[in-house]
């Protein structure tokens, strides 16, 4: 037994059963001893520890509890400062916390001295060549209070959970002890000892940035390719004649909102009737906070839905020989792009120097951000066709108003009449069966940057980037859990 803060607490050293999570668990168990011994005896041995998590088996209770301790000043001054910023921009959107619903979630009279508010991401990373190995599924926390540089930064992004198994993990039996100890921090908080004397913390999950797969495993859905795949709306979309897993989901002028009612109705009857309602399969881990509203919460994430996903398609299909006597086939023009793209002089401060157009399906996420935000057009112009070039515009035109730090609400209307008319003229461009889910969740956006500011604030940039970090410090296939703890201990 040791003590943490003023609770005794026991950590259990068993091995539950054999099923991978509970080896993984006491594994992480092992991490956090590790952590506490360091900084409780070595503490200058591993400074950059100032906030971490402690994930502990409660010798009485049997709870898994986190508490995170903030006892570093850079935390607790960044934080204020951020605060700071935010009030003094007025109603301007710079950042998460200048969002219609943080405002409207955050609570204002709760007792505590600092209220801090939480972002989930989960994704599938691969770490075997073989993907009948399986993957692994880590869990990160972002405090949203932090500026954007030190919320994703290695310091003060937080791993939660680690799965590797050759099987998904269920999320339910996976996320809900995390529910369970977010539940606790929202309605007891933690004790925090600063130099500013004792704080009471509390935090709340404010919203969760996932790829589509990993949204539909979470909120128990149905996959973004099938009837009802849109967590945000309504629509069921059409299956193409003959092929009826291939779902495409035509634009239309008005879509029915989900609601969080409607969410958890929908999952109370699919548990009871065991056939999915509106594309709800059942329960979701995130229905156990009470105070968490589903459909506003699972945000759209740029990177995978605009970058990876409508960009790269739109590529795909401008230069696949297929389309060759299409008006927006450019594959015939690759190499007078590749000249005018990599003749570009560009800053010191993009992190990568573009690579060739032939390359476009291995690009990286950044890559197709500097692409799409700055290249794009000029390549583009007199080459692509004018209606495709001008609709492409729209969405250049939309995205980069929504990832600007000095956002209005003038513009985000703005950018939502872009990115409407975007999707509306899409089809008559590229056919029908191009509208996929990434195409009609671009008309959510404008929605979601209302409620939590500029897009960059909550995409998966950053904790893909602690996901890589992660795979760089895995050599060989066996011990992973060993490794990824080590390599999380060593951030
Ligand atoms: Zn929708």
């Amino acid at each position: 037994m040791f003590i943490m803060g003023s609770i005794p607490v026991r950590v259990i050293f068993i091995k539950i059963g054999t099923c991978c999570f509970s080896a993984y668990y006491i594994d992480i168990v092992n991490y956090l001893i590790y952590i506490h011994v360091v900084k409780n005896t070595l503490m200058h041995a591993h400074t950059c520890i100032c906030m971490y998590i402690v994930l502990l088996i409660h010798n009485t209770h049997n709870l898994i509890n986190i508490y995170f301790s903030i006892e570093d000043d850079n935390f607790v001054n960044a934080v204020k400062k951020q605060k700071r910023k935010a009030e003094e921009a007025g109603t301007d959107l710079t950042d998460v916390i200048q969002g219609q619903y943080y405002q409207k979630m955050l609570p204002k009279h709760n007792g505590a001295d600092m209220n801090l508010t939480l972002t989930l991401n989960t994704d599938s990373v691969s770490i075997f060549k073989s993907s009948k190995k399986g993957s692994l599924w880590p869990v990160y926390l972002a405090v949203n209070e932090l500026p954007v540089k030190l919320r994703y930064s290695r310091k003060y992004l937080i791993p939660c959970f680690l799965h590797c198994h050759s099987e998904k993990p269920n999320m339910i039996t996976y996320l809900s002890p995390l529910m369970k100890t977010l539940n606790s921090l929202n309605d007891k908080g933690i004790t925090v000892q600063t130099d500013e004397g004792a704080l009471l913390v509390k935090a709340q999950l404010l919203m969760a940035s996932l790829d589509l797969p990993a949204r539909a495993i979470v909120a128990n859905m149905k996959q973004f390719n099938g009837k009802f795949g849109c967590s945000v709306c309504l629509d069921e979309g059409k299956s193409r004649p003959g092929q009826a897993m291939l779902r495409y989901f035509p634009f239309k002028e008005l879509v029915q909102l989900r609601t969080h009612t409607s969410m958890v109705t929908d999952a109370r009857k699919a548990a009871l009737e065991g056939n999915e309602v509106h594309g709800i399969k059942g329960a979701s881990p995130l229905m156990l906070l009470p105070y968490l509203d589903m459909p506003r919460s699972l945000v759209i994430d740029w990177m995978h839905c605009v970058l990876l996903g409508v960009t790269k398609a739109m590529m795909t299909l401008w230069f696949n020989s297929k389309n060759k006597d299409k008006t927006f086939f450019i594959g015939d023009k690759i190499e007078l792009l590749d000249r005018r793209l990599l003749g570009i002089k560009i800053p010191d401060f993009f992190s990568r120097r573009q690579r060739t157009l032939h390359d476009h399906k291995h690009w990286k996420a950044s890559e197709m951000r500097e692409w799409l935000l700055h290249f794009s057009v000029p390549v583009l112009e007199n080459l692509l066709a004018p209606e495709p070039y001008l609709h492409f515009i729209l969405l250049v035109s939309g995205i980069s108003t929504l990832v600007r730090d000095d956002l209005k609400k003038i513009d985000v209307d703005y950018a939502e009449s872009c990115l409407i008319d975007f999707c509306k003229i899409y089809p008559k461009i590229y056919g029908d069966f191009t509208q996929t889910m990434n195409l009609h969740l671009v008309r959510h956006l404008p929605t979601y940057v209302r409620m939590y500011g500029p897009l960059y604030g909550y995409s998966c940039f950053g904790f893909e980037s602690m996901n890589s970090f992660l795979k760089r410090m895995i050599h060989g296939t066996s011990h992973i859990n060993k490794q990824v703890s080590f390599a999380i201990c060593m951030t």
